[in-house]
């Protein structure tokens, strides 16, 4: 399986691996997931919020690391108003970039003002299709509001990124396969399916977590069924097993997001444990090492691309 979507990843998407800058520019959440290590209810991390200045000098000197697509992500932060979003993407757009969004379920109305600004690409991930599961794991939110967020961000034609948390407690097989088909009826331009790995300070501490094997399966799995789109090896499967990221990449993925937030904020950032920061120039090296190339341009989804022409 891991082979078949390789080859099918080469054949459709190429040799390069894209990169993307991920700025995590607030880890204050209103949220309280169960898996997630900056949830609300999780005091011992210490909680940041970056300044516009600051995401502008971050993006800036990813532009100097040649980079060619900024993803700004942060967790369920209400303190930036849109019209201070609106300003970020502006600025960042000046440095002629792409600009990804992953900051969480915003009205219409907002990610239409963001989409104007100059936002390219959304990055939501539906976490888990089966909804039972996801109203125990994300108490105070509603599967139905957020995909009803997808479906919005697909009507105002961003360039659209979802995925899910594969290993979470009590998912079954047929629930992971579920995701898939809904990848596929989403007709989404960028997948990221990660493990999900236990964080001490949160309710799942003991919970045994996702395999690397188990993400790899659904990741190929979904290239298999969707052969044009953007697939990133994700920093969870690194975390999980050293390696596990040349491994995605050799099993359909496309794409890697290098975390370029300074290291001592990006702490606080901790989703899940030990979140694996490999340094842009040894992941440069590994991707030549594999025999692929390095992006040069935006890296646009292909499938995106398809559709925006016909
Ligand atoms: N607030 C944004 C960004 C969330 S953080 C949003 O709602 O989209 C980005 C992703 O981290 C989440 O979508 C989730 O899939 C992942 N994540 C959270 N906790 C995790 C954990 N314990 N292990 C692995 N991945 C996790």
């Amino acid at each position: 399986m891991f082979s078949a979507a390789d080859s099918v990843r080469k054949e459709n998407v190429g040799d390069t691996v894209h990169l993307r800058a991920l700025i995590e520019f607030s880890n204050i959440c209103k949220n309280n997931c169960l898996y997630c290590g900056i949830r609300a209810g999780n005091a011992k991390i210490k909680r940041y919020r970056l300044t516009a200045d600051e995401i502008l000098s971050l993006a800036k000197s990813a532009k100097e690391m040649g980079l060619h697509t900024i993803v700004l992500q942060s967790a369920e932060d209400l303190g930036y108003k849109t019209s201070d979003l609106c300003h970020i993407i502006e600025g960042i757009k000046r440095l002629d970039v792409a600009v990804t969004l992953s900051i969480g379920e915003r009205t219409y109305a907002e990610y239409k003002a963001y989409k104007e600004a100059g936002a390219d690409r959304y990055l939501l991930r539906i976490e888990t299709t089966d909804k039972y599961l996801y109203h125990k794991l994300d108490p105070k939110m509603d599967w139905e509001r957020r995909f009803a967020c997808l479906l919005a961000l697909k009507d105002l034609k961003y360039e659209l990124g979802t995925g899910s948390l594969i290993g979470l407690p009590s998912q079954t097989i047929e629930s992971m396969a579920e995701d898939i088909l809904f990848f596929k009826r989403l007709d989404a331009d960028m997948i990221g399916v990660g493990p999900f790995i236990p964080h001490p300070d949160t309710p799942l501490k003991d919970a045994k977590g996702g395999t690397l094997t188990m993400a790899l399966k659904v990741m190929a799995l979904t290239r298999l069924m969707l052969p044009n789109i953007n697939i990133p090896a994700t920093t969870a499967m690194e975390t999980l097993e050293a390696g596990g990221r040349n491994k995605a990449l050799q099993s359909g993925a496309n794409v890697i997001m290098p975390n370029i937030t300074l290291s001592d904020l990006s702490k606080n950032y901790a989703l899940y444990p030990n979140k694996s920061r490999t340094p842009l120039a040894d992941i440069k090296a590994a991707i030549l090492k594999l025999g692929r190339t390095v992006g040069t341009d935006r890296g646009q989804s292909i499938a995106y691309r398809l559709k925006s022409c016909s």
